[in-house]
């Protein structure tokens, strides 16, 4: 995957990668985030995705908020975020206009990626220091911090105590330090394993899952800790019964989350069995699979506990396969051969 960006960009500058934009994979629902959020009108979406870099404020709102998470913060950028994520024992983070500073600064608190602070606040509280979120960067600012803190409250479960946002300096009392007696072997040693892990990566290619990527990590780790699952919310999309194992969703979906395999049965000739399972860590939630489905056979995200971000089982079923090749069938198509065994065996 390589980074496309058509127009001059600075190194301090976001990443677009626009292979994974919602609008290049389809263009049945316009997808105009991007846009809408950026202060400096850098984005053209969804006519065209040539961005305007040298409008760029470097406020990073777009890279947090994009649900397709094909925009990834600059380099510089993210080697701060990686560097605070190692050292943190009370993981403090401070916007510009906050009158406290914290051991991280950003432009703005939206501008934070969810998951970042998703995989602090699973074994921290996180404190976040805001200004008054009035008029920033536009008016976007505020919406940005509440997106970002909704979707944070929401992969907890509802529980909003993760994070602490104030607009002043907040004392460090003992308990703010590590949330769970259990959580405290797993972080220190678990830091010291993420740091080895994540030495070099810089050189490695999770597009805009990076963040994701080291979350499902790290729940991995705690869960083999804490000898039990620790539990979170994420979106995922959930095919119904309309599904008949084309296989579309899953070529579509950007980062390669969806699986959707048919197998022969082996009980009678012309059925199979439809198996749909996903990556959770890869799959953002941004909703092309359902976009792309005409027979509305897949559900939009919506929020589901899971006990990983690994594989998650979304369903098995049975259906009518090509008597030929074994290609599922369409439920309105008569006979035993799918459309394209038809086909060849007229043109022979
Ligand atoms: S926010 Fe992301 S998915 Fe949406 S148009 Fe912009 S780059 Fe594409
Ligand atoms: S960093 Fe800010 S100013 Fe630059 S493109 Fe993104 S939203 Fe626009
Ligand atoms: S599985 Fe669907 S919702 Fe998830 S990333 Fe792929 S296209 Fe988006």
């Amino acid at each position: 995957m390589g980074e496309s960006h058509p127009h001059p960009r600075a190194p301090h500058h976001p990443v677009l990668h626009n292979e994974y934009c919602i609008n290049r994979r389809q263009r049945l629902r316009a997808c105009h985030v991007c846009r809408e959020v950026c202060p400096a009108a850098v984005y053209q979406v969804p006519q065209g995705h040539e961005p305007k870099w040298e409008n760029c404020l470097n406020c990073g709102l777009c890279s947090a908020q994009c649900p397709a998470r094909c925009i990834t913060p600059s380099k510089s950028e993210m080697r701060d975020y990686l560097f605070a994520m190692m050292e943190a024992d009370l993981p403090t983070i401070s916007c510009g206009h906050s009158s406290a500073e914290g051991m991280l600064q950003v432009s703005c608190v939206g501008a934070i990626p969810w998951e970042y602070l998703a995989y602090l606040s699973v074994t921290h509280n996180v404190v976040l220091y805001t200004g008054e979120c009035e008029g920033c960067l536009s008016g976007h600012g505020k919406e940005c911090v509440a997106t970002t803190l909704g979707q944070l409250e929401k992969f907890h479960g509802g529980d909003s105590t993760h994070v602490i946002v104030s607009e002043e300096a907040v004392e460090e009392p003992q308990d703010l330090r590590v949330r769970s007696s259990v959580f405290l072997g797993a972080t220190k040693r678990g830091q010291d394993a993420l740091a080895q892990a994540y030495s070099d990566i810089r050189s490695r290619d999770y597009g805009g899952l990076v963040f994701r990527k080291m979350l499902a990590d790290l729940l991995d780790f705690v869960s083999s800790k804490a000898e039990m699952p620790v539990d979170c919310v994420v979106d995922l999309p959930q095919p119904n019964e309309r599904c008949y194992g084309c296989g579309i969703c899953a070529d579509i979906c950007p980062h390669g989350a969806l699986r959707v395999e048919t197998e022969g049965s082996g009980e009678a000739e012309g059925s199979g069995r439809v198996n749909a399972s996903l990556q959770a860590w890869k799959c953002v939630g941004c909703g092309t699979c359902a976009i792309v489905c005409r027979r509305k056979a897949m559900e939009e995200p919506s929020p589901r506990a899971v006990p990983t971000l690994r594989s998650v089982e979304l369903g098995e079923f049975f259906v009518r396969v090509c008597s030929q090749c074994g290609r599922p069938l369409p439920p309105e198509q008569e006979g035993e051969r799918c459309v394209l065994c038809l086909r060849s065996r007229l043109s022979r």
